[in-house]
């Protein structure tokens, strides 16, 4: 009997709630749309597979190329040409035979015959300068695209190869099998761009006061492309804004300049006798003990007394690298160089910057301990940096290579600078140098997902940014308390994610059909793992996965289901719905409070309760009664403003089921009922974050998992019964979730200042 009793409370109850009637609505709504949130990604992700498993890792079958490389460079200072010489030796490690291989020809994006011009659409502008005038109208386009001398096999026989834009198929002579190893040579040359002028990643900068160039240089010679279980092979063209895929690999690179050049690249310095002074040897002795503070191995001076003259001779620099996927290099008689030594573990880095006497005083003070800063949150977040150095050199452009990279940011002539200028030197230093693990090391597939480095790289670069300015807090202006990073804080994101849904593409989108670039592909998904971190998993259980991750991939090369995967499969944290919504769409979030009810609590039976005690068979003073405010019997109800184990029906229900003990044990005496509608415009899922604001001036704070709209995509209630009044209702009351109208957040609804500055000039009056 006492179960029965107990049933028919909870059928009455029921019948009361708007669950129910939330759950017809939302089955009528998924019949209508068949698109559920939560819908597992099985329909967007590949099917796992012997290379690929299900929970995210390599699988068993899992293989990758190597590609090793013999180089021999000269540049050619007087006429800025660079002259190669390889002999790339590649291993095939497939299942597959391989009839041909492709070879990556980047620079070809610079040919005369370049069709990468041709796809952007251009227009006449009413004002012009005349140098852009010059450069649009009149100049014949520069011609920086690779002369490919030939191509031979070790016995000097030539290969058959075919030229398709960016890309070179070369014919083996007989097909190579698993295991097999291939050797071929190419000699090449082209021009090198000037990289301020002409805009991109690698060439020289020209300085006009002292007459030298500042060469940084990249995507120099054939590479090979990737061959893998996903692709075949990635020859996807290069058109200027994917980055890269390239197979790791061993390189030995000899590279020739003028002999008052100094220069560093990937790899260890091999010859550092041959190439470095006495003094300089003597310099670098010390800076490999020296922890706290860089030491110059090229001082000011030193730089200054080089730039003056030009040498005839040459000097070989020779760089060895071991599991790199790429090789980038600088060179110039202008560079001053300094070093410090990094701990990471037991291991000894050297944190190196190269930079002209025009990036002082801003580079020698915080270069390269933003270098060294970054080393140590990047290893702590995923995994100890395993080379032996990162170089940042400075150039006006950020660009990526594997232990080296460059890096903008200078003060004017005069050596002043803006906060501007310093944050974004900085913040730039610690991207490219974070992009030796994303995907430098964590090998992704740049022509294809740009967000799988930059996202990655982005997010990791907020959380060293944030370490940066706590370890040198005299890097930061005194108006900032934290280093003010541009990108990673949930409010930083909501005017692109608000903005035309026309101009908006998913996050998993290629890079070059994407609208608004850097805001999808880094800013973006950045945020929605500093989300992830902060707001949906927790910093414990969203850490030990992207650590996790990373460590699965170091050195092999992921999917973005390969992530995807292991975020979950580490944390046990279901996250289809927000992959989906941050990655496969352009939904953003806008959760509000619609509308707050308030009940209150009696036993006197009324119309509605009658009937229902009628139906089941009960006596009306038995039940419990929910009255609305406005409704007939509130009033009176809230006058007695009960309890509600004070209602006799509830206390006698209480002595009845419950022993003495778990009487006792009972605390919660609620004497406020409200029914909260929450609404959601706005397409995003996410969790649903409630700030409750009471009548004696405290506060509490629930999340309800973002899984509460599962059945209803609109809205969900919220039955709340309280022992204190409720007087506010605010929704992610610290702009956590990139909300992109906050001013339906809140009830009541909040008074704008002005509003209220008026309201108070009136009661004034
Ligand atoms: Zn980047």
């Amino acid at each position: 009997m006492k179960i029965f009793n107990y049933l028919l409370c909870a059928i009455l109850f029921t019948s009361f709630s708007t669950y129910a009637q939330n759950d017809v609505k939302a089955e009528r709504q998924q019949g209508h749309t068949n698109q559920n949130k939560f819908k597992q990604l099985y329909d967007e992700f590949s099917t796992p597979n012997v290379f690929r498993t299900g929970s995210g890792a390599p699988g068993p079958g899992y293989y990758q190329q190597q590609a090793d490389y013999k180089m021999d460079i000269e540049i050619d200072d007087v006429n800025a040409k660079l002259y190669g010489d390889e002999t790339i030796t590649y291993t095939n490690n497939s299942p597959d035979e391989l009839k041909y291989l492709w070879v990556q020809l980047d620079q070809n994006m610079r040919a005369k015959d370049s069709k990468t011009p041709l796809i952007g659409s251009s227009e006449i502008s009413p004002a012009n300068l005349s140098s852009s005038v010059v450069k649009s109208y009149l100049k014949e386009s520069f011609d920086g695209g690779f002369n490919i001398m030939h191509v031979k096999d070790v016995n000097g026989n030539n290969l058959q190869h075919t030229i398709n834009r960016t890309m070179m198929r070369v014919e083996l002579p007989r097909a190579i099998n698993t295991g097999d190893k291939f050797s071929f040579q190419i000699k090449w040359w082209y021009n090198i761009n000037n990289h301020v002028k002409d805009r991109g990643r690698s060439g020289y900068e020209y300085f006009e006061e002292d007459d030298n160039n500042l060469y940084t240089i990249a995507q120099f010679y054939p590479r090979m492309a990737v061959y893998n279980d996903v692709e075949g092979w990635q020859n996807s063209q290069f058109w200027g804004r994917d980055e890269f895929a390239l197979p790791f690999g061993d390189f030995d690179v000899n590279i020739t300049v003028p002999a008052d050049h100094i220069l560093d690249g990937t790899g260890v310095l091999t010859n550092r006798e041959e190439v470095f002074t006495k003094e300089m040897m003597k310099r670098y002795k010390k800076a490999l003990k020296s922890y706290d503070d860089p030491v110059m191995i090229v001082t000011d001076e030193d730089a200054r007394n080089a730039e003056k003259s030009k040498s005839k001779d040459k000097k070989t620099w020779k760089l060895s690298a071991k599991m790199v996927r790429d090789f980038g290099f600088a060179t110039s008689r202008k560079f001053l160089w300094d070093m410090m030594a990094v701990k990471l573990g037991e291991k000894d880095v050297m944190a190196v910057s190269l930079y002209p006497k025009e990036g002082n005083p801003l580079w020698e003070q915080w270069s390269t301990k933003a270098v060294a800063s970054t080393l140590k949150t990047y290893s702590r977040m995923t995994f100890d940096y395993p080379y032996h150095k990162a170089i940042s050199v400075n150039t006006p452009m950020g660009m990526e290579y594997p232990m080296i990279c460059f890096n903008f940011g200078r003060p004017d002539k005069e050596g002043n600078y803006s906060d501007r200028t310093k944050y974004g030197m900085i913040g730039v230093i610690i991207h490219e140098v974070g992009h030796n693990w994303f995907p430098m090391i964590v090998n992704s597939d740049e022509r294809q997902w740009t967000w799988m480095d930059e996202g990655l790289n982005t997010f990791t670069q907020y959380v060293a940014e944030q370490d940066f300015g706590e370890w040198y807090p005299d890097a930061l202006s005194p108006q900032h308390k934290a280093f003010p990073s541009r990108r990673g804080p949930a409010k930083n994101i909501v005017r692109y994610m608000g903005g035309d849904q026309n101009f908006i593409a998913p996050v998993m989108t290629k890079g070059l059909n994407t609208y608004q670039f850097g805001s999808n592909a880094y800013s973006k998904p950045a945020t929605a793992l500093n989300i992830l971190r902060e707001t949906v998993m927790g910093r414990e259980l969203f850490d030990y996965s992207f650590k996790e991750y990373a460590n699965r991939w170091k050195f092999k090369h992921p999917t973005p289901e390969d992530f995807f995967r292991t975020m979950e499969d580490a944390s046990a944290v279901d996250l289809d719905w927000f992959w989906r919504g941050w990655f496969y769409t352009t939904d953003y979030t806008d959760i509000g409070v619609k509308e707050v009810k308030k009940f209150a609590v009696t036993t006197t039976p009324n119309d509605n309760g009658k009937r229902l005690a009628e139906r089941y068979n009960r006596d009306p003073e038995s039940l419990v009664y929910f009255i609305e405010e406005g409704a007939e019997g509130f009033e009176d109800a809230m006058k007695t403003n009960a309890s509600l184990d004070d209602l006799p029906t509830v206390k006698e229900y209480i002595m009845d089921n419950f022993t003495p003990d778990e009487q006792k044990a009972m605390k919660k005496a609620p004497k406020y009922f409200y029914q909260i509608t929450f609404d959601k415009p706005g397409g995003l899922v996410m969790p649903l974050i409630v700030e409750y604001t009471y009548a004696d001036g405290t506060k509490s704070r629930e999340t309800y998992p973002a899984q509460v709209w599962r059945l209803n995509d609109k809205e969900v209630s919220k039955a709340i019964a309280s022992d204190k009044e409720i007087v506010s209702v605010q929704v992610d009351p610290d702009l956590e979730t990139a909300d992109v109208d906050t001013s339906n957040n809140s009830w009541p609804i909040e008074v704008k200042e002005s509003d209220f500055d008026k309201f108070k000039g009136r009661a004034r009056d």
